[in-house]
Parts: structure tokens; sequence; C-alpha cells
């Protein structure tokens, strides 16, 4: 029994140890920005959306008090940029009060929505507000093709409104989509209809699978082919080629992020809380560090070990990468990891589906600079007399 006692102390403060190590490790690392999924419910019926039923819920579950109480503890964390994102954010009916709180606090404040709620009123509110940028969901210029796709009639001519009553109003706006077979020709209708109206843009080339791991939005993925030839073949859209000479991005040495040196800001210069209060190392993980319900975030934040877990990773520690032959094109997202394998060290399919195509496209513009260099073309890469110009919006997953 006493034997038993000693050992279990023993155990008790080797772990004590361990956690005040990894504490002590950690503790100079803390969140500029945050992302808050405010609100689980959307009006909009988009197929490929990555919520799935079950982080849907009819209900959100945090009150506004709940928020001014995470508000405060955010900003003694440090956080002084934050994103408000759903679901639909504005079918919260406190959703002005809340980002009032937050402006309070003096953080800087995007909101992501469809716009569709947006009319004169709140329009004008979010200009008094300042809040710094929001950015609406957008799949086409055309409004059936986007109408067809969010399966509500009108909703494009909404948010359309939205991005001109706060671009009236001196507000920033961006207009985003993800690029899928049936949109992704619409590229330049939607850079055209960004500029006529004011706004940002950027495209993402990649479809997720759902947060519950079902794989059907990857039905409308494009394949490594059409993102090479329609996406990452544009300097207006792709700036990898800025960056890296293409045989850095094909010759299998080492990959982008050994060449960056970290993997990404996830549980380290950001985090998300999910509407159930859920605190996440990105907004795209599947597995909660700890709930801001139950326990302060920085409690969580700093005694997390599967948060430090996601700190910790390198490309070298990922399973499968090591020997992947694309290796040199890809920046390995764990939370995808995360989502398809259950784990963060894992291949995800978005990871590999760019990779494939900008490794296919570095290859190709090699071997067409060889060419060139044997007399037999023109260069494509590489020649200091051309500067493409400088993009205007972006591509959000890049390597
Ligand atoms: S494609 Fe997959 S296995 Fe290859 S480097 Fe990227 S994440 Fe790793
Ligand atoms: S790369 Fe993946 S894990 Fe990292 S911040 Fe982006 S979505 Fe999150």
């Amino acid at each position: 029994m006493s034997s038993a006692l000693i050992g279990f102390d023993q155990l008790a403060g080797t772990a004590k140890k361990k956690q005040a190590a990894r504490a002590q490790k950690w503790a100079q690392v803390r969140p500029h920005a945050a992302l808050l999924y405010v609100e689980n419910r959307c009006h909009l019926k988009c197929d490929h959306c990555y919520e799935s039923e079950q982080s849907h819920p009819k209900e959100h579950s945090l009150s506004l008090d709940d928020y001014r109480r995470i508000l405060d503890e955010l900003a003694a964390l440090g956080v002084i940029q934050l994103t408000f994102s759903g679901g639909e954010i504005f079918l919260r009916r406190d959703m002005l009060e809340l980002i009032a709180e937050a402006r309070q606090r003096r953080f800087s404040v995007e909101l992501f929505t469809t716009g569709t709620h947006i009319d004169e009123k709140k329009a004008d509110r979010l200009a008094a507000l300042q809040v710094s940028k929001v950015e609406v969901t957008l799949y086409s210029h055309l409004a059936e093709t986007h109408d067809g796709f969010t399966r509500i009639p009108g909703s494009h001519a909404r948010t359309v409104r939205a991005l001109r009553l706060l671009r009236e109003r001196g507000v920033r706006t961006a207009l985003k989509a993800n690029l899928m077979t049936f949109n992704v020709d619409h590229i330049d209708g939607l850079i055209t209809l960004a500029e006529e109206v004011g706004a940002d843009w950027s495209f993402d080339p990649t479809v997720k699978p759902k947060m519950d791991g079902n794989r059907d939005p990857l039905k409308y993925a494009l394949s490594p082919r059409e993102i090479r030839q329609k996406v990452l073949s544009r300097p207006d859209l792709y700036s990898a080629f800025r960056r890296f000479q293409p045989g850095e991005l094909c010759d299998g040495t080492a990959s982008i992020v050994q060449k960056e040196g970290v993997m990404c800001g996830a549980a380290r210069s950001h985090l998300a809380i999910a509407a159930d209060g859920s605190v996440l190392g990105c907004g795209f993980f599947a597995t909660a560090a700890g709930n801001v319900k139950d326990a302060p975030l920085a409690d969580i934040w700093f005694g997390s070990a599967q948060l430090d877990a996601v700190r910790d990773m390198t490309f070298d520690k990922m399973s499968t990468c090591s020997s992947c032959e694309v290796k040199s094109s890809c920046g390995p997202c764990m939370a995808y990891s995360d989502i398809e394998d259950g784990d963060i060290d894992g291949c995800s399919s978005s990871s590999r589906q760019l990779a494939e195509a900008a490794h296919e496209l570095a290859a190709l513009k090699v071997k067409k600079n060889a060419a060139m260099d044997r007399g037999k073309a023109l260069t494509l890469v590489g020649d200091t007399t051309f500067e493409p110009p400088a993009p205007k919006g972006r591509l959000d997953t890049e390597p």
C-alpha cells in the first residue's frame, strides 16, 4: 500500500516537473491573433461547407457575458487582432454589441460573413465601430452560379450589396472564394467584380473535408492539373515563384516549411475558440485543447500538452513527409491531418493537392528554362529584365 502511494507521488512529481519544464519552454509564446467562431448556424446551404451536422448545432452556447470575460482573457494573453466567424455571424442578435465590446477593448476586428444581413443601418454601425475589414464569400460573378451553390435565391445580390454599402462608408472589404470544379473559370469575373466594388480578393484552390472527416466536399476539388493550369500558372495569383526558384520547388531536398523555419502560426501566433468554447490551435483543428467554459484561457494556452504538440511539430517529425516525392513544394497543414487522420503528423489531401500542382509547374519551368539555356525557348523564370505585376489579391493557401 505504502509503496504504491510512494510510486504515485513520484509519478505526480515527475508529471509536475515535466509540466513546469513545458510551461517554461513555451512561456514566451503568446498569440497576437484569435479567430472566434461565434455562431454555428448558417442560412446558406453551400454543399462544400467544412462544417458538419455535429459542428452546426442549432444554438451557440456562449452568451455576451461569456464573451466579455473571454475578450478580457484574450487581451490579457496578448491578443490584439480578432476575427469573428461562423456559421453566419449576423444570425446572432447581439453581434453588433459583441463587436462593440471588442472595439471597446481596442482589438482590431475583422469579420467573416456571407454579407447577406448587412443593410444600410448595419453598414453605418460597422463603419462607426471602425472594423478593420469585412470579408465575404462569393463563388461567382454570376448570380445564378452563386445562388445555385448556396441554394438561396437572391444571396448573390445581397452579398454584393453589402460590399458596396460597406465600401461607400469607407470600410475595407474583401471577396473570397474556394476555387472548385464549377467556378474555376470565373476567376477573372470575380476579380473584375472585386475591383468594381473596391474590394480586395483572395482565392483558395483547395477544398477541405468536413470537420467530422466526411470527404464529400472533395467531389468539388480541382485536379492538380487544373490547379496548375488555371491557378498557379498565373503570376497575378501565385507568388511562390517570387520567393523561390523553380528548381527549389521540385528538387526534392527540403520542404517549404523547412526553408522558412516554422510549420505555421497555429498555437504560436494564433488560436481559435469555437462557438461551444473549445480552444483550438487554429480555426481548422478538429480536436479541442480545452474549453473556456471550464478553465481560464491562459491555463489552457500554457498548460495544454496538445497545443505543445502543435508548437513542437517540425517537418522532420511528420510521419510521411520526409520520403515524399513532392515535399519541396509542400507546406503541410497539421489541422487537416488532424481532421483526416486523427493525428497532426500525417499527410492531408489538401496539402497534397496543392503540392502536386506546384511541383508539376516548377518541374515544367525548370525544363523550359533548360531549353532556353540551350537557345530553344524563351525563359519563363529568372529573366531579370521582366518583373511580373504585383498581385492585387492573394491565394489563401500557398506553400
Ligand atoms: S504532400 Fe503530404 S506527405 Fe508530401 S510533404 Fe506534403 S503533407 Fe507531407
Ligand atoms: S497551415 Fe493548417 S494548421 Fe497551420 S494555421 Fe493554417 S490551417 Fe492551421
